[in-house]
């Protein structure tokens, strides 16, 4: 049997259903170790503190990335920060359990060059359409943040061949399952 990698980067256009898919995985894949990420952004209604993110203000975020504490980080949207905080990602991966990090183009970037043996995960929409009709139709968003979030995703949408795979999220339940496939994870019984 060949060794699965053990940390996989999951990337994709704005509101191709990441967040979606990955909940199903969570659910279904109780040993798959998920990374939260620290952000400078405000939290959504219903987002938790460490849950969701460790929600920190930008001189906070800056500490971080001074103290070397950061994996990764990135300017995304051309707002906020975001980044994976190191320490519990090598606490979970020297546990010998499959590590996911939902993160956007530019940090799976930084982690293809300093952790080469990471997998790259793409998830793709079904169509252009299909991207745009779930993103306007999230409606959490301001038309203008839309609108940002929709010239970030064209960019995004050209970077899938440097990905080792795509996954097309066209069932989330499908696409949770190749993903699940992919980084090695068994079903829990
Ligand atoms: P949202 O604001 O919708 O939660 O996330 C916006 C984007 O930030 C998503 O594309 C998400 O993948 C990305 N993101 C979340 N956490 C991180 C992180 O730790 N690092 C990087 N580079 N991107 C992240």
């Amino acid at each position: 049997m060949t060794a699965k990698p053990t940390l996989t980067v999951l990337a994709g256009p704005t509101a191709v259903g990441k967040g979606t898919v990955c909940q199903y995985i969570r659910e279904h894949y109780p040993q798959v170790w998920f990374s939260v990420s620290a952000t400078t952004r405000e939290p959504r209604p219903g987002e938790e503190e460490g849950v969701h993110y460790y929600f920190v203000s930008m001189d906070e975020f800056d500490r971080m990335i001074d103290e070397g504490q950061m994996l990764e980080y990135a300017v995304v949207h051309g707002k906020n920060k975001y980044g994976t905080p190191r320490t519990k990602v090598q606490q979970a991966l020297d546990a010998g359990r499959p590590v996911i990090l939902e993160i956007d183009l530019q940090g799976a970037r930084q982690i293809r060059k300093s952790m080469p043996q990471a997998q790259l995960v793409f998830l793709a929409p079904p169509s252009w359409e299909e991207l745009v009709s779930r993103l306007t139709g999230r409606g959490t968003e301001s038309e203008q943040e839309q609108q940002r979030r929709l010239e970030t995703a064209k960019v995004e949408l050209a970077a899938e061949s440097e990905f080792d795979v795509t996954v097309v999220n066209d069932t989330v339940e499908r696409a949770a399952h190749e993903i699940a496939q992919l980084i090695g994870a068994e079903p829990a019984q």
